[in-house]
């Protein structure tokens, strides 16, 4: 188990102008599963090679436990990377595939033969042995290369995408064993994924990056509830974000009234309201943050009821569970209920950096 940390990590590759990296410090405690989430060409396969050692950074560090590992070779660093495309030797049977870092490493033929059985068996692939590469299903080919990875007994596991190329059956069943064993084995974990839900479902904390930057570095809930920058509510799927001006610690002035709210943000003056819209009420009058809107549409989106409400000019969107009563029509008239505990503020731009 190792406590990594990333300080001020930047990278800018040869001959481009382009910074892949932007001064990234991460700090993630041992045993924890994290998760560099972000979009396209957002710099997250940089910095996992820089964790695996395959690139060295322009600057900053890079610490395992108290080691500064950042000039260390990537095979003496007790990190091993499962790649997006697999790296699989086509001509070696999985046992061969498997055990060749130990082979390198001049581990005895028993010993190899005993290691490699009991990493298949963790993976699920007991009696596939001798097969080769091309005989397996994309799913079975991805659980070799993590036993390859695990097999050296790793401090640090690093996976890049690892369920990109799976299909959404395998990829529920691969992300379960995926769990499982970085729990048993409590190895430090680091994975790639664009996808916000995979890493809200595997992460302990998700580090979210947008053009080599890092935005925000907390646990999943965080981004729901408090994003630190209009990008981050966005990926997370929020849509309402009004211009509103913080006069006090505790008021907030909109173009739909004077709003309460309880949020703790240094952010001052200038902001952008928002609430997710599923905290949003409808036809709840309170004596405060309760404005008058006209119901506008309505689209059934499945597990819920998306309503466009307008206060005045400003369109709200607003959730409902599709399993609740519903009471409301299109062209209706209703409060609309602000709950100070749920309203959040956002920079017009840039991010707040104590995320
Ligand atoms: P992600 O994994 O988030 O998609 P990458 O880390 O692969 O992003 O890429 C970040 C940026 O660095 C992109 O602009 C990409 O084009 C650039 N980049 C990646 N690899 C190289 C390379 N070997 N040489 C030059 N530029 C690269
Ligand atoms: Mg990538």
């Amino acid at each position: 188990m190792t406590h990594i940390e990333l300080k001020h990590l930047s990278k800018q590759y040869d001959d481009t102008d382009e910074i892949a990296v932007k001064d990234v410090s991460i700090d993630i405690p041992s045993g924890l599963i994290v998760s560099l989430l972000g979009p396209s060409g957002s710099g997250k396969t940089t910095t996992l090679k820089m964790l695996a050692g395959l690139i060295t950074p322009s600057s900053g560090r890079i610490f395992f436990g108290k080691n500064d590992v950042t000039n260390i070779p990537a095979e003496k660093r007790q990190a091993s990377m499962v790649f997006q495309s697999y790296q699989l030797y086509p001509n070696m049977t999985v046992a061969q595939n498997v055990g060749f870092g130990l082979k390198m490493r001049k581990f005895k033929k028993k010993e190899i033969r005993k290691r490699v059985g009991e990493i298949l068996d963790l993976v699920h692939l007991d009696g596939f042995s001798e097969r080769r590469p091309s005989k397996l299903s994309g799913g079975q080919q991805q659980r070799v290369a993590l036993a390859r990875a695990l097999v050296n007994d790793p401090e640090v596991l690093l996976l890049d995408e690892p369920l990109s190329s799976l299909d959404a059956h395998l990829r529920v069943e691969m992300r379960r064993l995926i769990m499982n064993i970085q729990r048993e084995l409590g190895v430090t974990t680091v994975f790639v994924t664009h996808d916000q839900n995979e890493a809200v479902l595997m992460a302990d904390r998700i580090a979210l990056m947008f053009d080599g930057s890092l935005h925000q570095y907390s646990e999943p809930s965080k981004f729901y509830s408090h994003p630190n920058s209009l990008e981050t509510a966005k990926f997370f799927g929020s849509v309402n974000f009004i211009p509103a001006h913080r006069e006090e610690d505790k008021l907030l002035v909109t173009p739909m009234g004077q709003l309460l709210m309880e949020a703790k943000s240094p952010l001052r003056g200038d902001v952008l309201f928002t609430m997710r819209p599923e905290q949003i009420e409808l036809g709840v009058q309170m004596p405060h943050n309760t404005a008058t809107g006209i119901i506008q549409s309505m689209t059934f989106v499945g597990a819920y009821l998306s309503y466009r409400i307008i206060i005045g000019d400003i369109p709200i969107e607003v959730h409902r569970s599709a399993g609740l009563p519903q009471n409301f029509k299109v062209g209706q008239s209703l409060p609309v209920y602000f709950p100070p505990d749920y309203i959040w503020i956002l920079p017009e731009s840039g991010h707040v950096s104590s995320g």
